[in-house]
């Protein structure tokens, strides 16, 4: 990833706030850079900038890949360490974000991340109309948890059925990191599917959840080396990095969390090390279909559609990496690039592009 690549980065201090709004639009190729925003606290300024600029290149991915017609962008909310966000304050660094969303005039739609949630959206929207995600009694799609966790256990079946023949989870052990609103969802589905569960969380709280749904707890420390058959990263990005990948003692890395791998030479490792790795942007797709499905007014039935062809979806980038000789995560942005080409071609339009792409939207 260099800066280059991105369209716009807007960098400013919230007038209201003080706090660091940034906004990156990678790629508005195949329609309006969507993206959630990112309330996090950041050491430095440039760390804030960074991931901005990382997270909203995988939107653009995602988005052409699950063959819709979006682009990428993201929000990053830059926290100083050990500033205090009082209700008030919050209030105005949400009004900020909403004056910069404003002022790209629909080149990028924010919407709910790491850190904010639909009430958030809801002031977002006091100051600008390109917000998806509000809650569901203010006419939005609401929380899209539920909805990414559907995707990921879609996905966690296609890599199943890839490495060991069958989709079914019964008895397959998941160790899902990360009990937040996709991790916790995940892990309910997981259970009612019969799969074996070991948890963590930096948050000892969820232990209560982790007793309800009778699943080991393991601490974070030691969580990610766990042996099962499927490690879920449902954290932050990162999760699979230099210090941990030769202790992995999985079958297949499959969760919701972006950027789950540190870099993408990663992808190689765990290819040599036999580790089947579903790319982040395919897996945890369904958060962006299901504000997608709210922009383009999508009934129930043909959103849980576009999202259980994430495993369809995966499968296909399996086969595709097989027969090119490449790891799975190259063969996924081999798909997702060729349509973002085809787009930016003179006779290319998103909506024959979307043709090109692998999930079932492309037969929509
Ligand atoms: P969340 O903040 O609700 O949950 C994250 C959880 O991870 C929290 O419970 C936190 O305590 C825990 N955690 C943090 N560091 C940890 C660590 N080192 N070990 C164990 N647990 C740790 O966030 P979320 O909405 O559930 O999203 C989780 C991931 O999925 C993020 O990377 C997000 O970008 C990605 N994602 C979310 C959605 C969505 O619909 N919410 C969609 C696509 C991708």
């Amino acid at each position: 990833m260099s800066l280059l690549e991105h369209e716009e980065l807007v960098v400013g201090r919230g007038k209201r706030s003080g706090i660091h709004v940034i906004v990156a639009i990678h790629s508005t190729a195949l329609g309006p850079a969507l993206g959630g925003a990112r309330l996090w606290s950041y050491q430095a300024l440039g760390d804030a900038i960074a991931d901005a600029l990382r997270l909203s290149e995988a939107m653009t991915y995602k988005a052409s890949a699950a063959g819709l017609d979006l682009g990428g962008g993201k929000a990053v909310l830059c926290v100083p360490p050990g500033r205090e966000l009082t209700p008030d304050i919050r209030r105005d660094l949400m009004l900020d974000l909403g004056d910069v969303v404003e002022s790209l005039g629909g080149r990028y739609v924010t919407a709910e991340d790491v850190g904010t949630g639909t009430e958030d959206m809801l002031i977002i929207g006091e100051r600008t109309s390109h917000v998806v995600g509000k809650p569901v009694d203010a006419g939005g799609s609401g929380d899209p948890s539920p909805v990414t966790a559907r995707g990921v256990e879609a996905a966690i079946r296609a890599c199943v059925a890839h490495r060991y023949g069958s989709g079914d989870l019964t008895g397959r052990v998941v160790a899902v990191i990360g009990l937040g609103h996709v991790g916790l969802a995940l892990a309910e589905r997981l259970a009612d599917a019969g799969a074996e569960l070991v948890v963590s969380d930096i948050d000892d709280a969820k232990r209560e959840d982790a007793e309800r749904l009778g699943a080991a707890w393991i601490g974070p420390e030691r969580a990610m080396t766990a042996p099962c058959d499927v490690l879920a990263p449902c954290a932050l990005g990162g999760a699979v990095n230099l210090d941990n990948i030769e202790e992995l003692r999985c079958g297949i890395v499959c969760g919701s969390a972006n950027n789950v791998l540190a870099g993408d030479s990663l992808a190689e490792r765990l290819a040599e090390r036999d580790i089947l790795y579903a790319p982040d942007f395919i897996a945890n797709a369904g958060g962006l279909i299901n504000v997608y499905g709210e922009l383009e007014e999508l009934g129930d039935d043909r959103l849980n559609e576009l999202v259980d062809g994430i495993g369809e979806a995966l499968g296909k980038v399996f086969e595709l990496a097989a027969e090119r000789s490449v790891t799975p995560l190259a063969a996924a942005r081999a798909v997702a690039l060729e349509r973002l080409d085809q787009a930016s071609r003179p006779s290319g339009t998103a909506s024959s592009a979307s043709r090109a792409a692998i999930l079932p939207a492309s037969r929509a």
